[in-house]
This record gives C-alpha cells, sequence and structure tokens, in this order.
C-alpha cells in the first residue's frame, strides 16, 4: 500500500505530523504508552524517504529487542520503505565489527557467545567464590551491569560504592572486581566475547581508527531510536561515535516504561536529551490510540500511585468507551490458566483471531502451566522467544522449494503458489487426523501457508517477495506471526500490542518479583506491570492465584487501587433472585454481544415451559442457557458437551435449541 507523503501526513496527529515533519536536527519524543511514538517513527522514516529529506539506506533505525525490529521493518515494509535498516544496537555492532575487524584488529574474531555463566562459574571457580547457580546467576547480571556501566574492574570498587550496590549474593564490592578481571581471562582463553564486547570492541575501533567513523557515518547519516529509555551508557557511548557529532539523531521514549535497569538501561539520556542536544525538537505526545478508557484509567493509577513515575504523563484514551477490566481470583495456578484457556476460546468462538491474545507473565518458567492448559484445549499458542519455526527442518525443505519456485516468476495468486509448493511436500488443506510427527510437520507448513495468506490479504506480493521475506524472517529468527496465542514475558512483550490480554500470576513474590526489595528495584516492577496493562487494546484480565499448591499467595499490592473492592462474602441465604440477577448483569457485562442470543434463547424456554405446563428451569437450568449464547454450538455432538445438558436434553430439545441459535 503505497501512500502519498501528504495521505502520510494526515493519518498522524498534529504532534505526531511535528515528529514526522522535524527530518533534520536533533529529534526527542516524550510520551507515554501506547501513544504511538513507534507509528511517530515509522511514518517520518516514509515521509522522509518520499519527500526526499533523505534515502531510506542512509537511515539506521535501532531498537533493543529482535523482536522490537522485526516489528519495526514490518511496519516500514507496508508503509511501502523496504529499503531503511532496522536493526538491533547488538546486531548493528555486530555487523561492523565483522566488516572492519580485518583491517584494524587482524587474526580471527572472537564469537558472540549469549551464554555467559558458565565463564563467571570459572572464574568463580578460579579466585574461590561459591559457585551455586544463584550466585553465578546475580554476578553474571552485575559484570553485564558493570560493563554496561562502562565500569571497568579497577573502577568497581569505587563505581558500586557511589551508585549503593552493597554485596552482590553476598560477595563484596573488591572481590566482583577481582572476578571481572577473571571472568574477562576466561572469556579470551574460549575464544569468545559476550554481548557487550561486540559493543565495546566497536567503540574502541572507532575511538582508534577515525576513518571507520567517517566510513560508518557516510552510510547512516540519520540514527533513529525507539525505546531510547531503556538505552544504556555503552549504548549511549556507541551512538555518540556513531554520529560523530553530527546532530541526525531522533530518539522516542517513555521513561515510566525503563525495565531494563537491571542490565545498565537508564532513563536518564531521555531525559537529558534536551541539554545533551541543545535546540532539539522536543515532542510530548498524551493522547492513547491504543486501549479503551477502561485500560488507561487502570495503567493510570497503577503507575500514579508509585513514586518513581518520573514525570510518567497521564494518558487519555482516543477509544470509545469499551469493556470494563476484569479482575479474577482463583484458588490456584492451575485453575487460573484453565479459566484463561476458557476465556480464549471464548474470545475466538467469538471470531477474535488467536494472534489477537497474549498471556502475559513475570517470569519465563510461568509459561508451562498456561501451555498446558492451551494444550489441552486445543488452543495454538507460541512462546516469545521459543524454538524458533525457522530452525524446524520441514519449514527449511519449503522454504528451499518455494526459493526454486520463485525463479519461473508463476502467475497466479500468492497463497496458490505458495500452496502448489507446499502441496509436494506433503501439505494438505485439511489437517492430518493423527497427532504426533505427521502432525507437527503439517503444522509447520500450514503455518507458512497461513502466513502466505496473510500477506495478500494485506498487500500485493509476489512468490520472490515472499520467500525473500521469509528469508529476512528466518535470519533475524523473527517467526511469521501466524495464528497463535502468544505466551510472554512482561519484559519480552514490550513495545507490542494485542486486543485481548490476560495479565497472570499477579501475586506478591512475582509481581512485585521476590529478589525486588529496593524501593527503586520495586519502581522498576510497578514500571513492568504498567508496561503489561498497556499492551492490551480492547480487554485486559488481570488475575492470581491464592495458592500455588503448597503455599498461600497474596494478591499485587500494586493493584490496591485499580482492584475492586472485595464484595461481602454472599451468605448462602442470598435469595435466588438476587443470584439471577447479579449472573445476568454479569453477563451483560462480560458479553454483551450475546445478550440478544441469550434472550432468544430465554423466549424459546418460555414458550416451550408454557406449552408443556412445567417450570422453566426442568427444560433448561439458566447456566445451560448462557453457556449456549457463548458457545454457539452448530451441531448436536457440539451441544451435548455444554455442560449441565445431558443426553435426554440433547434428544428432546437439541434439535429446537439448534435453530433457534442459528436464527439467532
Ligand atoms: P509503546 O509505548 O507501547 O511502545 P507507542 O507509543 O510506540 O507505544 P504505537 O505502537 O506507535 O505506540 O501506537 C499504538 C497504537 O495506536 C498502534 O496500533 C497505532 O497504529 C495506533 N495509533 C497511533 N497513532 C495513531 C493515530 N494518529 N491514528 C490512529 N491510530 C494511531
Ligand atoms: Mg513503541
Amino acid at each position: 500500500m503505497a501512500l502519498s507523503a501528504q495521505e502520510l501526513l494526515d493519518r498522524l496527529d498534529p504532534e505526531q505530523r511535528k515528529v514526522a515533519c522535524a527530518l533534520s536536527g536533533p529529534v526527542c519524543v516524550r510520551a507515554g504508552a501506547g501513544t504511538g511514538k513507534t507509528r511517530a517513527i515509522t511514518y517520518r522514516i516514509a515521509y522522509g524517504a518520499l519527500s526526499g529529506a533523505f534515502a531510506p539506506q542512509n537511515l539506521l533505525a535501532l531498537t533493543f529487542t529482535k523482536k522490537a525490529a522485526g516489528e519495526l521493518r514490518e511496519r516500514l515494509r507496508d508503509l511501502g520503505v523496504p529499503g531503511a535498516q532496522a536493526r538491533t544496537f547488538h546486531s548493528a555492532a555486530l555487523s561492523q565489527l565483522g566488516y572492519f575487524w580485518g583491517a584494524t584488529v587482524g587474526g580471527p574474531m572472537p564469537r558472540v557467545s549469549d551464554a555467559t555463566r558458565p565463564f563467571v562459574r570459572e572464574a568463580a571457580r578460579r579466585i574461590g567464590l561459591p559457585g551455586d547457580e544463584s550466585t553465578i546467576s546475580d554476578l553474571n547480571t552485575e559484570i553485564s551491569w558493570a560493563k554496561s556501566f562502562l565500569v571497568a574492574p579497577e573502577n568497581y570498587e569505587l563505581r558500586a560504592a557511589r551508585e549503593g550496590r552493597g554485596e552482590i549474593a553476598g560477595v563484596e564490592a573488591g572481590r566482583v572486581a577481582e572476578l571481572m578481571e577473571a571472568y574477562e581471562k576466561v572469556k579470551l582463553e574460549k575464544g569468545s566475547m559476550d554481548f557487550s564486547d561486540a559493543l565495546l570492541l566497536l567503540v574502541g575501533i572507532l575511538l582508534d581508527n577515525p576513518k571507520v567513523g567517517a566510513r560508518v557515518r557516510a552510510q547512516y547519516r540519520h540514527l533513529v531510536v525507539d525505546e531510547y529509555q531503556d538505552v544504556s551508557p555503552l549504548q549511549h557511548r556507541l551512538l555518540q561515535l556513531w554520529l560523530g557529532g553530527s546532530k541526525e539523531l531522533c530518539v522516542v521514549g517513555d521513561a515510566a516504561q525503563t525495565i531494563y535497569s537491571f542490565a545498565g538501561a537508564t532513563s536518564r539520556f531521555l531525559r537529558e536529551f534536551p541539554k545533551e542536544f541543545p535546540g532539539a525538537t522536543v515532542v510530548e505526545l498524551v493522547r492513547d490510540y491504543r486501549s479503551t478508557p477502561q485500560i488507561v484509567n487502570a495503567a493510570n493509577a497503577v503507575i500514579g500511585s508509585g513514586n518513581g513515575a518520573g514525570g510518567a504523563v497521564r494518558l487519555v484514551s482516543q477509544l470509545p468507551s469499551s469493556f470494563p477490566v476484569e479482575f479474577r481470583e482463583h484458588g490456584d495456578d492451575e485453575a487460573e490458566a484453565k479459566d484463561i484457556a476458557r476465556r480464549i476460546g471464548i474470545l475466538a468462538r467469538e471470531g477474535l483471531p488467536f494472534s489477537e491474545m497474549a498471556i502475559l507473565y513475570r517470569v519465563n518458567g510461568q509459561s508451562a502451566v498456561f501451555e498446558g492448559a492451551l494444550r489441552e484445549a486445543s488452543i495454538p499458542y507460541r512462546v516469545a522467544g521459543g524454538v524458533g519455526i525457522f530452525r524446524r527442518k520441514e519449514v527449511r525443505e519449503a522454504m528451499a522449494s518455494l526459493s526454486m519456485a520463485a525463479r519461473s516468476e508463476p502467475s497466479g495468486s500468492l497463497s496458490g503458489n505458495v500452496g502448489a509448493v507446499l502441496r509436494q511436500l506433503g501439505w494438505t488443506q485439511k489437517a492430518p487426523q493423527r497427532a504426533g510427527v505427521q502432525r507437527e510437520r503439517w503444522d509447520s507448513l500450514d503455518a507458512l501457508h497461513r502466513l502466505a495468506v496473510r500477506t495478500e490479504a494485506r498487500r500485493e506480493v509476489s512468490l520472490r517477495d515472499f520467500v525473500r521475506d521469509l528469508e529476512g524472517r528466518a535470519g533475524d529468527e523473527n517467526p511469521p506471526e501466524t495464528d497463535e496465542v502468544t505466551l510472554s514475558t512482561l519484559h519480552a512483550a514490550k513495545g507490542l500490542e494485542w486486543d485481548a490480554v490476560f495479565l497472570a500470576g499477579m501475586h506478591e513474590g512475582l509481581m512485585p518479583l521476590s529478589y525486588a526489595t529496593t524501593p527503586d528495584q520495586k519502581e522498576e516492577e510497578r514500571r513492568l506491570l504498567y508496561v503489561g496493562i498497556t499492551r492490551a487494546r480492547q480487554r485486559l484480565v488481570v488475575s492470581y492465584a491464592k495458592s500455588n499448591g503448597k503455599r498461600a499467595q497474596k494478591r499485587s499490592g500494586f493493584l490496591a487501587d485499580v482492584w475492586p473492592q472485595a464484595e461481602s462474602k454472599r451468605s448462602r441465604a442470598t435469595s435466588y433472585r438476587q443470584r439471577a440477577r447479579q449472573a445476568k448483569q454479569d453477563f451483560a457485562r462480560d458479553y454483551p454481544d450475546d445478550v440478544p442470543l441469550l434472550r432468544s434463547l430465554q423466549e424459546w424456554r418460555r414458550a416451550k415451559a408454557k406449552e408443556l405446563g412445567k417450570p422453566a428451569y426442568t427444560i433448561f437450568p439458566d447456566a445451560a442457557l448462557r453457556d449456549l449464547a457463548v458457545s454457539r454450538p452448530q451441531t448436536l455432538a457440539q451441544l451435548s458437551r455444554i455442560r449441565g445438558i445431558g443426553q435426554k436434553r440433547v434428544i428432546q430439545w437439541g434439535e429446537d435449541v439448534l435453530e433457534v441459535i442459528a436464527r439467532g
């Protein structure tokens, strides 16, 4: 969909337009979640390219996660600017390092290793520190913090004291400094480098070789950074060197979403941008285009009651009022997971694609219980950061075949062409009946087919472009979105959005995490919750379990202001009438779209009861009617699976009910 320059601007609000039109000089956008920061920079890039202010290949857009880089590329492609580079700091640094290594340092370049714990363990052993997993893990994090903060081992003690870091897992600062030195030695011996080294080495090369800097600048004359609140001092240093005095930098961020402090991120650079770049165009956005007023209210309340909001703006939703935020308490986490799976099933039957739903939680380990519940309910899902689809053998085979087929530039629809190739590899329109390896293979191939169908619905694409697109995704391991529920940690969900979000496991110990003990750490956890809430467009369900099966759990204190007042315990004496009224209200609130059908079903029941001279509830209980209205079975088999219906009713009333549903 190629838009004209004017059409691009027409799709922005006045402040966003200001960002898009500020095509030279430093630009800083500070704004809350969902206000269109990412939109503003993608449109700015597209507008800059269309109006001829810069060539897309001279621009480098930087993000902090692969997923965010993939998302940015996707949005740019949709706007018709495929040439612009969107990369993580790490991947940009690594590719430049590879390019300039031979001419500057020479010899074999160290391999990047993302698993640094073994090095820390070995270093700890050498200097006689305890080697238990939790100590090693804390020390590992501390080393990466120090490197991101550009703190060398010889300065560590001083800096650690100044920053009030205290002992790390019971290890005092002097010993941590020793460990840092030993760690560097171990790593060097293994011919490896860690994530920070890629940036540190490049910083070194740029400082020592002015010509290298000049060449980089000749290529990337414009830099754009999304989520700038998460920039570390090391990344900031690299940015400065890339710029080399130029002012062509545009950053966007939200101090209230700083969630990587533990790894060295700091919102200081965002806050001080106008000081660092005098004369910068500074824009603030407050209109929230993502979430309903109900969700925005919850977000404002959660961030507003903290003390570390650092000037968090109050968001104002631009969307019509919609579903209330739901707060649910469960007996244990399995019940919680089951309920979420059930709700997802209902939303899906109402027509919401699975890819528009996400379950977000605090730590990776929480995914298992949700995976179990979703699998049981036959709901497809994907764990963010899980085994990438492109590592699967059948997908590699399919990509090779698609690439061959693309050479002959076949005519016809994209999905038709992709389907034809996949069929030769054993893919069929319908899923195989049996589970197991064959089914897994089919799932992978079908994911490619679904991607083709979705791509062609959005824009016209040749088989060749589709293959190129796939190869691009495979390169950065950004799996194609297929119709699957996303399971993700709150950290990995940053910058993303879904129609329906389930924020699960929101109890003390996980939110905030029990490790968060200082006020700063607690505020970071609060920001994490704020990030979670603001991922939702239409529906937000917040839940926790009162027990984990072993211990009792308390609801997160961060939710105190938004959680509905505990209802006075309904006594057993509560009249049937009262309960029925409550159930009716709850239904109207949770399933407004199904109210008309429920009414038709009730009418049918009334008529039937009158005809037979029996009380209505003997025909169908209220709860069964509500379930029918929501799940809308189409066959007797589906009908018989509904709770409280039973074989007898299916035989007696099944056909009647199906007819009411079909009419409704
Ligand atoms: P986050 O802080 O979570 O990264 P963000 O500020 O980057 O959020 P975007 O992701 O750019 O926000 O936008 C949020 C949603 O609002 C997107 O779906 C986007 O398309 C939509 N949106 C933004 N601006 C507008 C606008 N002017 N008109 C219509 N929709 C908009
Ligand atoms: Mg964003």
